[in-house]
């Protein structure tokens, strides 16, 4: 399958990695639109949160306490979010989570 965050899950195509386990990878996003901007991805291909089974929630709840400990925003605080379909302007149609941080987020969230 033509998938970029496949291809990423798969080292076929390299990332700033930031957190890994069996069943997710978390990257740095290319293109940060905050100081602390992470992807949490699940290495099994799902189109997005439609198509999300419970054990992948889990773990991708799991993977977001890690990223949100090691790059030191616990304490901030931070904003976690997923992008579905067109209009929730979901541009890579593999599921995924923002993590971002690291400096005071608009409340505007849409
Ligand atoms: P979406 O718009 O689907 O919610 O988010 C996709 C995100 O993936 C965007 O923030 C975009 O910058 C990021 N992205 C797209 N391609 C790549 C890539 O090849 N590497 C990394 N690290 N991030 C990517
Ligand atoms: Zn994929």
């Amino acid at each position: 399958m033509d998938c970029i965050f496949c291809k990423i899950a798969a080292g076929e195509i390299p990332c700033d990695r930031v957190y890994e386990d069996e069943n997710v990878l978390a990257f740095r996003d290319i293109h940060p639109q905050a100081p602390v901007h992470v992807l949490i991805v699940p290495k099994k291909h799902m189109k997005n949160a439609l198509e999300c089974d419970p054990g992948t929630a889990q773990a991708v709840l799991h993977a977001l306490k890690e990223v949100a400990k090691s790059e030191g925003v616990s304490e901030s605080g931070f904003r976690a979010v997923t992008n579905c379909g067109p209009d929730g302007a979901q541009s890579v149609e593999h599921l995924h989570f923002h993590v971002l941080g690291g400096a005071q987020l608009s409340g505007r969230m849409g």
